[in-house]
């Protein structure tokens, strides 16, 4: 069925991808089979669906728009963007080498090196934004390479085209984060991914009221070893939330578009500001890697991150505690501007240094930027910064 559909535009796919009227009474939405398990006429005799674990018709439909979004073939939907990751993990073995980002999602670390590292898988943390330094760590035991672009919260950008290029001459698995830039900005498997993952808890879901993962691959193989892993690992997310996440999904693209658009004015607006040291969006022509930006995605995306001149950790949390449109938490993604202060919230256990080493100091803030009226988000900034 995905396949009549691959040629459909985005705004499109977005709405239709993958999807069909329910069969029972032509509900235009799917139903929420809110249901453990299915009747069988006789051993076996069941129309699809045995158990909500293995399957779960509202689960698929939301697969489905997952695959068609990301130009792919089959999507997989989990209980959260790290079980998403951590089955990817998975398809490895005690011995084997990863090769990943460094300036990367906290929680990705924490599992990469708090559980995984224990069952004898090694990673490497490199900057990839110089995609020539990846090859120096690849060795006989290297099977995945792990990229997120851009990345938390520097707003660095990786070339995903050249490390699929390396990650093919070399017979390693590519997988690439796109929970910041979403399928509406970049598509990692036309540019030779293997495997697309998200934490559809951000833009995909779009209005922060669900935790949740994805996966979208090409390969059947691949996919039927991430189809084992979900099943037999059983994180796997419900009828509820994926009602919800594909009821998101259906206005991705015009939320994407006004996320772009208040997060330039947004990103201008403080690079003006006397008070404002430096601030990282990947729009800025002065942006070390803004020509991969503008050549991989369509747009900038909604994330903001800057810093101050004084760059004073107690102002800081000034500025953040003084905003009240914008609201102090951690995430992202949601039709609502979130601000949050990464020294004191997501890299607090990082010692001062180290998180210093990759650009986040004392003052800097990351804004994720909403969708409301962006003259109030300005003004908002304006009161909280002085
Ligand atoms: C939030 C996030 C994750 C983790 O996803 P959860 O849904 O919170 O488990 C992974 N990567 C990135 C870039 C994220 O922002």
């Amino acid at each position: 069925m995905l396949s009549n559909f691959y040629k459909m535009k985005f705004n499109t796919k977005t709405i239709h991808g993958g999807q069909e009227h329910d069969s029972a009474y032509g509900a235009v939405m799917p139903p929420i089979y809110q249901t453990s398990t299915y009747a069988q006429t006789t051993p076996g005799g069941h129309k699809g669906y045995e158990y909500s674990r293995t399957h779960n018709p509202t689960r698929h439909a939301l697969e489905c728009s997952f695959a068609s979004i990301e130009n792919g073939k089959y999507g997989l939907a989990f209980a959260s963007g790290l079980s998403a990751i951590d089955a990817i993990i998975k398809l490895l073995k005690p011995g084997d080498e990863v090769i990943s980002t460094n300036d990367l999602y906290g929680g990705s670390y924490r599992l990469f090196t708090k559980i995984y590292e224990d069952f004898g898988i090694k990673f490497h943390f490199i900057g990839m934004e110089n995609t020539s330094s990846i090859e120096s760590y690849i060795n006989k035991n290297t099977k995945l390479i792990w990229v997120e672009t851009p990345t938390n919260p520097m707003m660095n950008i990786i070339d995903i085209e050249a490390t699929s290029k390396i990650a093919k001459k070399h017979n390693l698995l590519l997988a690439v984060d796109n929970t910041f830039a979403t399928p509406y900005l970049q598509l990692p498997l036309d540019l030779g991914a293997d495997i697309v993952m998200h934490s559809a808890t951000k833009y995909l879901g779009g209005h922060s009221d669900v935790v949740m993962g994805a996966l979208i691959v090409n390969d059947k193989d691949l996919a039927d070893r991430l189809y084992f892993i979900q099943n037999a690992s059983g994180a796997v997310c419900g009828p509820q939330d994926s009602f919800l996440v594909l009821r998101g999904i259906k206005t991705l693209h015009i939320r994407m578009q006004r996320h772009c658009e208040n997060g330039k004015i947004i990103a201008e607006y403080l690079e003006k500001h006397p008070k404002i040291e430096k601030v990282y969006w990947p729009g800025f022509e002065n942006h070390p890697n803004h020509n991969i930006a503008k050549s991989q995605m369509k747009d900038f995306g909604g994330m903001v991150s800057f810093t101050t001149k004084d760059n004073n950790f107690k102002e800081a949390i000034k500025i953040v505690e003084r905003l009240k449109i914008f609201t102090l938490a951690e995430s992202l993604g949601g039709v609502e501007s979130l601000a949050g202060h990464p020294a004191s919230m997501t890299h607090a256990s990082i010692p001062k240094e180290k998180r210093e080493k990759t650009g986040v100091v004392d003052s800097l803030i990351r804004l994720s930027v909403g969708i409301e009226d962006v003259d109030d988000l300005i003004a908002d900034l304006k009161q909280a910064i002085g």
